[in-house]
């Protein structure tokens, strides 16, 4: 940028030896707060298998998120897999290119065929319209991703797995206490999984869970994440090790406690985002819809095509003035090598997502984040991606 110093809209040009500023930050309550569960887990010496935090922290997360029944993972993608295996999905499944690696892989790690389709390039949802026309006599379920938190079209997507019997089963990894009309968007589908991982809005470190709507079916699954025992003799299943330990669900009834604040902080951090971003033409920021409640966990922008730098060249700049953005999703799932020989993976049938996936940044979002900051970040953007506009130089 040195070479285009006259284009600096604003007289404080930001500090390329500013502290850097990462994309995310895992929110961690104070260690003192943290110290007493471990007392009791030293002194209980119980650290997993079903716990009292476990079992407290399932309870605690049924009532703040507004669901029947939460069983607990060791993280989102053994969920994930468990989920399909609790469903006996196989065949094909039907799913967004547009999303991490391991909503995919999931199928794959359960011998499915993922079948891919379009995102709504407002929402970077699945569209329920190009649904239909995926379906085959293979089709056994959907899983739709709420991607950024943002809800799917829930109930367009029930119409059709209702026309055509078959599962739903969300992806939430990004939609933890994610709202629709006053209603947990968790409830939706069949199952939902999230993700508790370091990156997430709530973490436990690694972590994740299965949100199910009966006993039965929180007791099936909650059987195959422990190797398929139901007692001492008893496997019921070919199952897997997919227990959260005691560690993890005790910093998650800590973390439960600070949910409150994190969520209203990432909500400031989102308005000043939309307030300053809004002068720019060439960025496009979220709108989020009005009628529902999201979680603030990512602030993903666009890049637009008649913005004076690319995505790319954005990215870099940013990074040059030590702030991360990721390129969520850069690449699409189906361009990856275990999944562009599909069908389903041409990119001329993915438009949408590919354009999405060429466009979007998402900019730093964590409640660790200063104001200070996020206008810093919001300067080098104005700076770089306004349209090369010369002015005066100051003499
Ligand atoms: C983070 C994430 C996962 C994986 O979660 P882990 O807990 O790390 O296994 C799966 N799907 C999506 C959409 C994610 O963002």
């Amino acid at each position: 940028m040195s070479s285009r110093p006259s284009a600096w809209p604003s007289a404080t040009p930001p500090q390329a030896n500013a502290k850097p500023i990462t994309v995310t930050q895992p929110h961690l309550p104070p260690l003192e707060e943290f110290l007493p569960y471990l007392e009791q887990i030293w002194a209980s010496k119980i650290l997993t298998n079903g716990g009292p935090f476990l079992r407290q922290l399932e309870a605690a997360l049924a009532a703040f998120l507004g669901v029947p029944y939460v069983c607990l993972f060791a993280n989102a993608t053994v969920a994930l897999v468990t989920a399909l295996q609790a469903l006996r999905i196989g065949g094909e499944v039907i799913t967004t290119p547009y999303s991490f690696v391991a909503t995919a892989h999931s199928l794959l790690w359960n011998g499915i065929k993922p079948v891919f389709v379009d995102i709504d390039p407002d929402t970077y949802n699945l569209d329920p319209d190009k649904i239909e026309a995926a379906i085959t006599p293979h089709t056994t379920a959907i899983m739709p991703v709420h991607c950024y938190g943002r809800p799917c079209d829930t109930e367009a997507i029930q119409r059709i797995a209702d026309n055509y019997n078959l599962k739903v089963i969300y992806d939430a990894a990004h939609a933890f206490g994610v709202q629709r009309q006053g209603q947990s968007v968790l409830n939706a589908g069949d199952l939902s999984i999230l993700s508790f991982h370091a990156t997430k809005v709530f973490n436990t470190f690694e972590g994740g869970a299965i949100v199910c709507r009966d006993l039965r079916t929180k007791q099936h699954i909650d059987h195959l994440k422990n190797f398929g025992f139901v007692n001492e003799v008893t496997v019921v299943a070919a199952g897997i090790n997919g227990k959260m330990s005691e560690f993890n669900a005790a910093l998650g009834l800590l973390q439960l406690q600070h949910m409150p604040a994190v969520l209203e902080r990432r909500a400031q951090i989102d308005a000043i985002y939309r307030e300053r971003l809004a002068a720019i033409d060439s960025i496009e920021t979220p709108t989020w819809p009005e009628q529902d409640r999201v979680n603030w966990s990512y602030f993903p922008i666009r890049v637009k095509p008649h913005c004076a730098l690319s995505r790319d060249a954005l990215y870099e700049t940013l990074k040059q003035q030590g702030i991360s953005g990721r390129r969520y999703f850069y690449p699409l799932i189906s361009e990856f090598p275990m999944y562009r020989g599909l069908p389903s993976a041409q990119t001329a049938l993915l438009p949408h997502a590919t354009q999405a996936s060429r466009e979007v940044i998402c900019l730093p979002q964590y409640p660790g984040l200063s104001d200070a900051d996020v206008h810093r970040v919001c300067d080098v953007l104005a700076m770089a991606a306004a349209p090369a506009k010369v002015l005066p130089l100051a003499a």
